[in-house]
């Protein structure tokens, strides 16, 4: 159920409502507009008597949220949140390109990446220091010394980076490190970790599940909003169909259902979707084209020698020319894609 308080309603009014909610044994959420202050009674599913509030002064009226999903829905909070990740805002009108290696495998390997994906117009660098693997024999990731790489490829290109945090006791590193810490598929039901990241200052990346539906998704959301963190970013993925020739099938109508549902940024990651390099560059233009609010890419400059996912790793030639069709795309639909920056010095030869 949400407070809707009067235009102009004093901080005693606001005050004694948040009063009457916390007695009552549920949690107030707020939300400033730019108008009025409309205050969420969050709690258990135990029923909220809309009459107890009606009578306060400065209460204009309450609506009950129908979604289960109370603070991530629309119904909420009308408004599409703007997450800032450093100093880049994902869910305006730019769409956002987070690309590079699916793992950190060396210094080497993450800043000849970086430097070609912001070379590209990309605004966040990728890289998994943790990895999530289906080998318990595959390559796990560096841990520690991968975030201290990732660090230093943000010292270098000035991106901020995106990086994937597997577990609770990875997570105050991970935190530490990442100015976005990624929930991967295989752990977006993991609800302990999702409380744990919903107390975090940093904004999560919450990617859909390999077999769970929206709802699911956005209800392992509402536990990261429920504990407090409101910067959260949702990314659809692919999920496992019947279909075999890709990893997995990109469910593209869950961009047009998910901004109809929440005001939370949606973004696409067309690499472990399709599976195949070649596939990568069709479907980030249909992601773009579908209203997503960003991208998040595997590019590698020697996808033969990848110690993870080589065979969706797109060359970065190939995700210079992606990311120009993607610029034209977003240009249609009144959105943007960054230009890549102007080069400059040796290292950046322009393209
Ligand atoms: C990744 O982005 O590196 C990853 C492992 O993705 P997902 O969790 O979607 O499989
Ligand atoms: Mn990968």
């Amino acid at each position: 159920m949400i407070v809707v308080m009067r235009t102009g309603a004093t901080a005693k009014e606001i005050g004694q409502v948040i009063t009457s909610i916390t007695e009552q044994g549920f949690k107030p959420h707020m939300s400033r507009g730019e108008e009025r202050t409309v205050i969420g009674v969050i709690g258990s599913d135990r029923k909220v008597d809309p009459g107890r509030f009606e009578v306060l002064a400065g209460v204009e009226k309450v609506i009950p949220i129908l979604k289960p999903f109370k603070l991530a829905s629309r119904e909420f909070h009308p408004e599409d949140t703007i997450v800032n990740v450093g100093s880049v805002a994902i869910g305006g009108r730019e769409s956002i390109v987070m690309a590079g290696p699916c793992a950190v495998e060396n210094r080497d390997q993450l800043v000849e990446s970086a430097e070609a994906v912001r070379k590209g117009g990309a605004r966040i660098l990728r890289g998994g220091a943790y990895k999530p693997r289906t080998s318990p024999y595959a390559f796990q990731g560096l841990g520690k010394k991968g975030l201290e790489l990732l660090k230093e490829a943000r010292e270098i290109t000035g991106m901020p980076i995106v990086t994937e945090c597997l577990a609770t006791s990875d997570l105050p590193a991970v935190a530490e490190y990442a100015d976005l810490v990624q929930i991967g598929a295989r752990n977006m039901q993991n609800f302990n970790l999702l409380e744990e990241v919903g107390k975090i200052s940093k904004p999560v990346l919450l990617k859909r599940g390999l077999m769970s539906t929206l709802e699911e998704l956005l209800m392992s959301a509402e536990y990261i909003l429920s504990k407090g963190n409101m910067n959260v970013i949702l990314c659809e993925r692919g999920i496992r169909t019947f279909e075999k020739f890709t990893r997995n099938t990109l469910d593209i109508s869950a961009v047009g259902v998910l901004k109809r549902l929440t005001h939370l940024p949606v973004i696409v990651d067309p690499s472990h979707a399709c599976g195949e390099r070649y596939l990568v560059a069709s479907l980030a233009r249909a992601a773009i084209a579908a209203g997503a609010d960003g991208l998040i890419i595997e590019v590698h400059p020697h996808p033969e020698k990848a110690l993870c996912d080589g065979p969706q790793a797109m060359l970065p030639p190939d995700f210079w020319k992606m990311m120009d069709e993607c610029r034209a795309i977003a240009k249609a639909i009144g959105r943007e894609v960054a230009e890549a920056p102007a080069a400059s010095g040796e290292k950046s030869t322009g393209r």
